[in-house]
């Protein structure tokens, strides 16, 4: 058990790739800063990397106090022994009692190693973060047993308190450059042999296929398995109407992707993406709690379901009943009509 006392700090593992932040790392910057204040200590962005130094301070516009830049051409491309080796270093060293770590597919991969290297629990895959302001500890909630409740984990007897946690959940703070100019840069001693490092890295190829941007994207229209009776017809509608609405992307229920009829980084929902765009529209989707968990905190939820009594309805804001091939040419004639007589 760990001597508490000596543990202090919200860290955050700042992830770059080709040497650029994720916005992963600016929305947990942003959460840990609440968590720093309720605990009433400071948050240090911790950015590995290979001449990084450069990017560090804009971390601080979303409220780290700090960032300890690990700079070395050994940490140029992510590799989990290099990684993992700084990271537990670095935790070893100076004793944070909070470390997060975005679930990004480096996270997942980081995050275990580390937990299991410091003698620690980890929550994967948290949605939710807060503070038991009673016992100070870190309370870590994430969805369990497919979904259907929501588990909230503590660790109560070792430190750090560690969580990967799901990139698009978190809201990012407004970037403030009084504060981005005001957070330190300090630049730790460390050790990093190329003996340390088992991999290889023989070059970093960036997959062909230009995934979509559903965490960034303003407005999303989904397909369901609604759109079973015309799959490529339904697809088009649906990108229609992302267009006509101002460059909108186009999601699907899990139902879609496990068929085949989209790629898998299109999904919304639990074991998908989290979304919360201004505009989310919802066609022949029936709103399962797995689905909904995904996308329920859009500012304005709009569905198309011909089957009155769906369950989506009940987080929708605007419902219409009806066949989706044949309200969705109408919505669109609409909206290219409203957007004309502007
Ligand atoms: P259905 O449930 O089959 O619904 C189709 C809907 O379309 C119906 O409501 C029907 O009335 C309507 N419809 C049919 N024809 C038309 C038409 N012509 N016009 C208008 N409406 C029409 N699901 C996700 O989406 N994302 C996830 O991340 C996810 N993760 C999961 C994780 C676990 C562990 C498990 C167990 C399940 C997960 N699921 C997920 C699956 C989820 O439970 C549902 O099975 C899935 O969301 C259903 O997809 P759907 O709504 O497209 O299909």
């Amino acid at each position: 058990m760990a001597d508490f006392n000596d543990y202090k700090g919200v860290w955050v593992f700042c992830e770059q790739r080709q040497g650029k932040l994720m916005s992963t790392d600016f929305e947990l910057v942003s959460e840990a800063r609440k968590l720093a204040d309720e605990l009433g200590c400071e948050v240090t962005g911790l950015l590995l990397g290979d001449n990084v130094d450069g990017i560090a301070k804009e971390l601080g516009g979303y409220g780290a106090d700090k960032v300890m830049v690990c700079d070395s051409p050994l940490l140029k491309d992510y590799t989990t022994d290099a990684y993992a080796k700084v990271v537990c270093d670095m935790v070893n060293e100076y004793k944070p009692e909070v470390l997060l770590i975005g679930a990004t597919n480096i996270g997942r991969d980081l995050g275990p190693r580390c937990a299991a290297r410091l003698h620690t629990g980890l929550t994967a895959d948290a949605t939710h973060l807060d503070i038991d302001t009673a016992k100070y500890v870190l309370k870590m909630t994430r969805p369990a047993f497919g979904g259907h409740l929501m588990a909230t984990i503590i660790c109560p007897r070792f430190r750090p308190q560690m969580s990967t946690v799901r990139p698009g959940v978190m809201k990012k703070a407004p970037f403030d450059q009084a504060k981005a100019d005001a957070c330190q840069i300090v630049k730790p001693a460390f050790e990093l042999a190329a003996s340390d490092i088992k991999t290889e890295v023989l070059s970093v190829e960036k997959a062909a296929e230009k995934l979509v941007d559903l965490i960034g994207a303003d407005v999303i229209v989904s397909v369901g398995r609604g759109i079973s009776k015309d799959v490529n017809k339904g697809i088009e509608l649906a990108e229609q109407l992302a267009a006509a609405l101002g460059g909108g992307v186009v999601g699907a229920s899990r139902a879609v992707t496990d068929a085949g009829w989209m790629s898998a980084d299109h999904q919304v929902g639990q074991t998908g993406k989290t979304v919360h765009p201004k505009i989310y529209v919802a066609l022949g989707i029936s709103g399962a709690i797995q689905h909904t968990a995904g996308m329920q905190d859009s500012e304005c939820i709009i569905a198309v379901n011909k089957n009155e009594s769906a369950p989506i309805f009940g987080v929708a804001d605007y419902g219409i009943v009806g066949d989706l091939f044949k309200v969705v040419p109408e919505l669109i004639k609409q909206v290219e009509a409203a957007k004309a007589a502007e």
